[in-house]
């Protein structure tokens, strides 16, 4: 077992992150103005060049060329990131999470009460 306080390591780095991320997009406005809309996109733009996980980031930005962030609402923008990680879930043989959960998972709990 590690020391406590030691610097992440990729698994640990990318859970911690994903849980951020999911749950901003979780909590993103369900009618973003132009500018929150265009703030949101470039702010993945911007962390995907700084994601301190050098092959993850180069992949996460081919990624994120070919599938530029959806915006327009949180319903789009949570799926959009939910797809984003099972395209990485793919890539590490992880199991495809189910995209209209998502809310579940990261904002509501789950239906079963489960969370309370
Ligand atoms: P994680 O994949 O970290 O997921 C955490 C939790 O999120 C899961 O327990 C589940 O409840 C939920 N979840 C799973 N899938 C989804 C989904 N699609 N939508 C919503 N919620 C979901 N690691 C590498 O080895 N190589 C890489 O190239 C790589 N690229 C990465 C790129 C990014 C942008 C990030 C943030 C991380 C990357 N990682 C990469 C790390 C990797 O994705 C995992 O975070 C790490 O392997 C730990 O996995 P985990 O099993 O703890 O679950």
């Amino acid at each position: 077992t590690k020391a406590k306080d030691c610097p992440l390591d990729k698994d640990e780095l990318g859970k911690s992150t994903w849980g951020f991320l999911h749950t901003m997009a979780s909590y993103f406005p369900e009618k973003p103005t132009k500018q929150q809309s265009q703030d949101m996109s470039k702010f993945f733009n911007i962390f995907a060049q700084f994601y301190p996980c050098e092959p993850c980031a180069l992949d996460f930005q081919e990624d994120i060329k070919k599938n530029p962030p959806k915006t327009s609402s949180r319903d789009e923008l949570a799926k959009w990131l939910c797809n984003r990680h099972n395209t990485v879930n793919i890539k590490l043989d992880k199991p495809i999470f189910d995209c209209s959960k998502v809310h579940e998972r990261w904002r509501d709990g789950w239906l079963d009460g489960s969370c309370d």
